[in-house]
């Protein structure tokens, strides 16, 4: 529809980004758009729609905050931030996991989340799916029930589905 057709407009495709060989795929120019950015949370609220209902939309640190928080308002859940490791005072719970090159870890507060709260988790783009898979182990050990997954932008050929187990995952664009 017209609304798909203006965000996958305004993704950029970047070769050679952040390693040769890698095609890099920037949001900044949906998030700049003056009708873009609307298009793409109602977008993200059209895929949600399959796991409703729920709690909270959680976004992951940085580009999923920028999306997960407007598509929250927009539904009108609550917001949890996935923060990268080392951001919050304790107690925290703490998942490491395996990047391209190197490791990276995510962290959210503990309690934060009420036992048995259903959870959406959003971030905007899935590739591998290590990022996506540690914010659900987390959001699990805090209590979470997670709903389901919902990206704007997925990357087939890097089978991060197969990284999220029986995780049902919807995605804006691929
Ligand atoms: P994964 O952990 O390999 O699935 O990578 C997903 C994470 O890396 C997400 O948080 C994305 O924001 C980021 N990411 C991976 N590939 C791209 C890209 O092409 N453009 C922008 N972000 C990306």
């Amino acid at each position: 529809d017209a609304d798909r057709a203006l965000v996958r407009s305004l993704v950029r495709e970047v070769a050679d980004f952040p390693a040769p060989g890698v095609m890099f795929r920037d949001v900044a120019g949906v998030l700049a758009d003056t009708g873009g950015f609307a298009a793409a949370v109602r977008c993200l609220a059209e895929v949600s729609a399959a796991f409703e209902p729920f709690d909270h939309v959680a976004g992951m640190e940085a580009r999923g905050f920028m999306f997960a928080a407007p598509l929250a308002v927009h539904l009108g859940t609550g917001f949890l931030p996935v923060r990268k490791a080392g951001k919050l005072p304790p107690p925290v719970h703490h998942a490491s996991y395996q990047l391209e090159y190197g490791t990276a870890a995510l962290e959210i507060r503990d309690g934060v989340v009420e036992p048995g709260a259903r959870v959406l988790v959003l971030d905007d783009i899935l590739a591998t799916g290590g990022t996506a898979s540690a914010g659900v182990d987390l959001l699990q050990r805090a209590g979470a029930e997670v709903v389901g997954l919902v990206f704007l932008m997925e990357l087939p050929e890097l089978d991060g589905r197969a990284r999220l187990g029986d995780h049902r995952v919807e995605s804006v664009l691929d």
